[in-house]
């Protein structure tokens, strides 16, 4: 009952799909990412992954390849493919961009949206309100960020969607690095009043609640630095002057990529 939008890229294929294809490959990792079941820093095995798929290592490369590209995945050299664990400075970026692109597609969806894509996203929507109040979280983490991907799509331009794709998986990543307390999925009823308004063919009020709508997504997520002077093991275990650190969020040992001091960001 909570199938992915038909046409969103993250609908992942049935097993009898398993082919020589590394779409579905793909589409199973981004998906297992949008519903939080893949982590940030996950090892992703070449071998382990051929043997799931029941593909060969060159088709997991390729699939590897492409989410790498789209920075989900991050090769170590030696090491392997791990999903990637975005920065606070690669999470302000990806909300940056959203806060540019997004408003202008739900204006575009506004538009031009037709009665059976309004349709579509309406029942999408709904689903969405049936996971929220059956407490099912993963399921509804992974519809609100498909809402988006959807709601590209109803705009009908295919960069919009490929975008969007890239950059909910990496929102999600930056979520489950960064989020303040539990919420980490869009706020109640604003996809409904975004959806309203397109219905309406209003573009400018799509927009502006779009805009209000990613700066909500934001304000859920601990993106400010950390100190960025690095203490001494001594200061850090607080058995030294200087004390513990006033952290606050999550520990930043969790991204594998610290910013470079100084740069601030
Ligand atoms: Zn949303």
């Amino acid at each position: 009952m909570d199938q992915p939008v038909a046409d969103s890229p993250v609908a992942a294929s049935p097993v009898s799909e398993r082919g020589r294809s590394e779409a579905p490959i793909r589409a199973r990792i981004l998906q297992a990412i949008f519903e939080r079941r893949l982590h940030p820093g996950e090892k992703l095995t070449e071998e382990r992954v051929a043997e799931l798929f029941g593909v060969s290592r060159t088709v997991v490369r390729q699939a590897l390849a492409r989410l790498a590209q789209d920075g989900i995945v991050e090769h170590q050299p030696n090491r392997g493919a791990f999903v990637a664990a975005p920065s606070r400075a690669d999470a302000r970026h990806v909300l940056d961009a959203r806060a540019v692109v997004e408003p202008e597609i739900a204006a575009s969806a506004a538009c031009s949206c037709s009665a059976s894509a309004v349709g579509r996203l309406r029942r999408h929507v709904a689903m969405e309100n049936e996971a929220r109040a059956a407490g099912e979280r993963a399921t509804l983490v992974r519809l609100t960020g498909e809402f988006h991907i959807a709601l590209a799509a109803a705009a009908g331009n295919p960069v919009f969607v490929r975008l969007l794709t890239e950059l909910q998986a990496l929102s999600s990543l930056a979520i489950l690095l960064y989020a303040r307390g539990e919420h980490a999925a869009c706020p109640p009823h604003e996809h409904g009043d975004i959806l309203a308004a397109i219905e309406a063919g209003d573009s400018e009020l799509a927009a502006r609640l779009m805009r209000a709508h990613i700066a909500h997504v934001a304000d859920e997520m601990d993106l400010s630095e950390p100190p960025e002077r690095r203490l001494g093991l001594a200061e850090a275990l607080g058995l030294e002057p200087g004390g513990l650190p006033g952290r606050t969020g999550k520990p930043a040992g969790r991204s594998r990529r610290v910013p470079a001091p100084g740069t601030g960001g």
